[in-house]
């Protein structure tokens, strides 16, 4: 006899107590993953979320489900680890720019190339904000912090850019500053079947002052539709100086696990398994 569960609620995830500073853009990127997650009628026990190091990899604790808070720059790996032992469960992972275009930027890429089917939100302030505020890979050129006091000499990682450059099948840019298209591009990614990749700008209030919500405002450039080929998408990311909003480019392709040959038929996805007229079709 099966037992029919409840639809979930928002007050299912809600775990400990936030930490993180009033105004700090995680506290709606969080919002908008537990909104994404009850749209989608999945459940905490269906549900694992994987973080590194960081203000955001904190997330788990904040949100009732299957957590992991792993060591600086590992999240990926783990998550990955996860998904193959537990391939019906929905894997989420959540860190900084630090983190993950820091030192997990080698991961990153190789998730990217495998297309396992996870959700990568990477919660991007351009700042190592735990730590109380250094540079970081993604902090802009002449960017003046405590590590940079005569201005960032480098340039900044462009994650899109080398995801969609890398194969990845889903690639987005969501704004904290607007949880109701962010909640609907979390939303797709967690339904895309495959490596889903989306960097959150999600402003440091305490230690960048150059990321802020206003700045987000004025130079965000809105992508209504994904783009029809990943060139365009590089495109359209560096003509924007990667001030894009919205999801940038989807492919269907199978992912790993299928390739492998793993069982989906335990999963119970909104997107469903893809069958194998459709693998056999696409690989031909
Ligand atoms: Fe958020 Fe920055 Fe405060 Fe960390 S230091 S909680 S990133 S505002
Ligand atoms: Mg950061």
């Amino acid at each position: 006899m099966s037992v029919e569960l409840k639809k979930p609620t928002l007050k299912d995830y809600k775990g400990d107590q936030p930490t993180w500073c009033p105004g700090c853009g995680h506290f709606s990127v969080m919002a908008g993953l537990q909104r994404a997650l009850v749209n989608l009628g999945l459940h905490p026990h269906e549900v694992i979320i994987v973080s590194g190091i960081g203000c955001s990899s904190k997330l788990p604790e904040y949100t009732r489900a299957y957590g992991f808070h792993t060591i600086h720059g590992r999240a990926l790996p783990v998550a990955q680890g996860a998904k193959l032992a537990a391939p019906e469960m929905h894997v989420i992972v959540t860190g900084g720019d630090g983190d993950g275009y820091g030192i997990g930027a080698g991961h990153f890429v190789h998730a990217v190339r495998r297309n396992m089917d996870i959700t990568y939100l990477v919660m991007d302030n351009s700042i190592y904000g735990l730590t109380k505020g250094q540079t970081s890979p993604t902090s802009p050129h002449n960017f003046v912090s405590k590590t940079t006091v005569k201005g960032n000499k480098e340039y900044p990682m462009d994650g899109l850019s080398i995801a969609l450059a890398n194969g990845a099948t889903f690639v987005a840019q969501a704004f904290s500053g607007d949880v109701k298209r962010m909640t609907e591009i979390i939303e797709a990614a967690i339904k895309h079947k495959g490596f889903s990749l989306v960097n959150v700008l999600s402003p440091c209030v305490t230690y960048n002052k150059v990321n802020t919500y206003d700045f987000y405002r004025e130079h965000l450039v809105d992508v209504p539709e994904p783009l029809p080929t990943r060139e365009e998408a590089i495109r359209v990311v560096k003509e924007h100086g990667g001030h894009v909003h919205g999801i940038l480019y989807v492919e269907k392709r199978p992912d790993f696990q299928t390739l492998l040959g793993i069982d989906w038929k335990m999963r119970d996805i909104a997107a469903g398994p893809m069958d194998e007229a459709t693998i056999r079709e696409i690989e031909a």
